[in-house]
């Protein structure tokens, strides 16, 4: 009504009491008398303002309260002006206030539920400043609650928007205080003095002083206690004009922590005195903790163990406290978090569903697909094991044959033979049965090389055993023993089965008459035979009375078999087998 009547007049107050609502905002923080006054003399008349100005009245007196600590007052009207405000930015700042004031009265589930609707609200907020002070708000709470990369990333876009030049003081002090908390950050860093400096320039003496706590942390956790103690030193005085209470117990606390650890004992116990005098009442935060920490420590130093006890009653009370905050601000964060994932997904759920059944499917598709690809690269690897097995005991195989076989007869080589022959002589002492040994030499082997050449000569070794083999049994045992010697046992002969058998062998040989190059040679040899009767089953005795025998043959005029005749074995005549006798043992 009164729109009508004074117009003009009107006018020009309004003017008057929008300049007037803006210099009470601006001062708000830094000149509380001058605040109060103006707040009172707009509320004396609350008719003449319009209704956009009554609802920024509305939001400086709800400021006002909070200021004097009347956040159960405060917390309602910042709350309806967040909702219903005609002006968005001041919708915004109210969500900002209110966000603020619920931390400061512990009800952190209303700030969570506020900070939600504040970020919805934050992509249409234009006004750099609300800006400013929504994402710094938000930085510090999921600061609070462990959220660190979420701090992170809001402190960063405080930074990046640099609202009124304030933006890197603000951001940089949460991000550096982040950075600090997870350990990510050293005390030399560079961003740490810009950051300062930035804060100089803009007045922030606080915002400064607190990114030097965190500077002072740094060098306290590198052990760089004598800097740290003269940084805070040299800037107590500043902080301690910021009249910021809480900020100043902070600092008290930590340079009382520093002496501590320097063992300027009286120096810490003063300190730490101070930063109980000026902790805020009722809130438990770490630095009092570390206060009352102190101040037990260095009562049980002196031995006073009166007050020893009292701090650490205080300090544990403190402590409990202090986690009992972290927990609740822990709970409420989740609540709300799972309350709005609740709701959200509620509404998208119907959505979701069918991308979801979509999405199972594809994946089922793709688990069976990667099964299958799993069956056959495990395949894969089992076949390439087994050839890779198979190949291995094949050229085992093959070096073990190698090793055991004469490669130019095929027929086991001397060590191969001494060791067949031995557990045959074995087993035929254990079972009491005969077994006889036969050494065979060809005669005049050399005469072959000599007249036909070396090449003849191995032909007609090939050709000798091969002969001989016709006349021999599975179980009996044939290896080349010398360069044209040969040994055979056979078991289950006597002497004279023995003889007989090796005269066969004789007939065999001298019946190849091989052809070389069309020549034709004569082939004979000479055959020792003893058996176990007149030798025993020692192989190194049957060997020598068999190589004695065979001696007597040759004497006798080669081509012919000769039986062991008891004789001692001339000590001069050497034993070709004597040597890999005495190498291989009894194996
Ligand atoms: P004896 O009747 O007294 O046994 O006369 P021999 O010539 O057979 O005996 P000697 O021990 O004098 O010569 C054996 C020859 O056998 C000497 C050597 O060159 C030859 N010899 C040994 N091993 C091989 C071989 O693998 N291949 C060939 N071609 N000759 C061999
Ligand atoms: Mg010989
Ligand atoms: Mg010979």
């Amino acid at each position: 009504m009164c729109l009508f009547a004074g117009g003009p007049l009107l006018a020009a107050d309004r003017e008057d009491f929008a300049d007037m609502l803006q210099r009470a905002d601006a001062v708000k923080s830094v000149d509380p008398a001058e605040f109060a006054r103006l707040i009172d003399q707009l509320q004396a008349q609350p008719d003449a303002l319009s209704g956009q100005q009554r609802e920024h009245l509305q939001y400086l007196h709800a400021w006002r309260l909070v200021y004097t600590g009347e956040y159960a007052a405060a917390i309602p009207m910042l709350e309806s002006l967040a909702d219903q405000a005609s002006d968005p930015t001041l919708q915004f700042r109210a969500s900002v206030t209110a966000t603020n004031v619920q931390v400061l009265a512990t009800r952190y589930e209303g700030a969570f539920l506020q900070l939600n609707k504040l970020l919805n609200k934050l992509p249409e907020v234009t006004d750099k400043d609300a800006r400013l002070q929504g994402m710094s708000v938000a930085a510090d709470l999921y600061v609070l609650v462990g959220e660190y990369d979420l701090g992170i990333h809001y402190a960063e876009q405080v930074v990046k928007e640099n609202a009124r030049g304030r933006g890197v003081c603000r951001g940089e002090q949460i991000r550096l205080d982040t950075l600090c908390k997870t350990k990510r950050i050293k005390a030399d860093a560079p961003a740490i003095p810009a950051a300062i400096d930035a804060c100089l320039q803009q007045g922030e003496s606080l915002a400064a002083n607190g990114i030097r706590m965190t500077h002072a942390r740094l060098l306290l956790r590198e052990h760089r206690i004598d800097e740290a103690i003269s940084l805070l030193e040299r800037h107590y005085g500043e902080m301690e004009q910021t009249r910021y209470p809480r900020g100043v117990s902070e600092w008290e606390s930590l340079l009382a922590q520093a002496y501590q650890q320097r063992g300027a004992g009286v120096n810490a116990q003063r300190m730490a005195l101070r930063a109980v005098e000026h902790s805020v009442k009722d809130q438990f935060t770490q630095p009092l903790v570390g206060a009352y920490r102190v101040l037990f420590e260095e009562s049980e130093k002196q031995g006073d163990i009166g007050s020893a006890i009292g701090y650490l009653k205080k300090s544990a009370a403190a402590d409990k406290a202090y986690l009992d905050d972290v927990t609740a601000r822990q709970l409420a964060y989740e609540r709300v978090k799972s309350n709005t994932l609740t709701t959200k997904s509620q509404l998208e759920a119907l959505n979701q569903e069918n991308k979801l059944l979509q999405l199972q499917r594809e994946l089922d598709g793709k688990a069976a697909e990667t099964s299958r690809l799993y069956i056959a690269l495990l395949l894969l690897v089992l076949v390439f094991i087994a050839l890779w097995a198979y190949r291995t005991k094949r050229s085992q195989l093959h070096f073990m044959k190698l090793s055991q076989e004469d490669s130019l007869t095929g027929i086991a080589n001397r060590p191969r033979f001494i060791q067949l022959a031995e557990t045959v002589l074995e087993a035929a002492r254990k079972s009491q049965q005969q077994a006889s040994v036969v050494l065979c030499d060809l005669d005049h082997f050399k005469a072959i090389n000599d007249r036909f050449g070396h090449a003849a000569g191995d032909h007609v070794l090939r050709q000798a055993v091969i002969a001989c083999q016709g006349h021999l049994r599975v179980s009996d045992i044939f290896g080349r023993v010398g360069g044209e010697e040969f040994g055979i046992v056979l078991p289950g002969c006597g002497l004279e089965d023995a003889k007989q058998r090796a005269e066969r062998l004789r007939v065999a040989l001298s019946a190849i008459e091989p052809q070389y190059d069309g020549v034709r040679c004569s082939v004979s040899g000479s055959f020792g035979v003893t058996s176990t009767e007149e030798s025993g089953y020692e192989l190194r005795q049957l060997l020598a009375h068999a190589d004695a025998a065979l001696y007597r043959a040759k004497a006798a005029g080669r081509d012919r078999v000769m039986p062991y005749d008891g004789e001692t074995v001339d000590a001069e005549r050497p034993d070709p087998i004597d040597d890999e006798l005495r190498n291989v043992g009894h194996a």
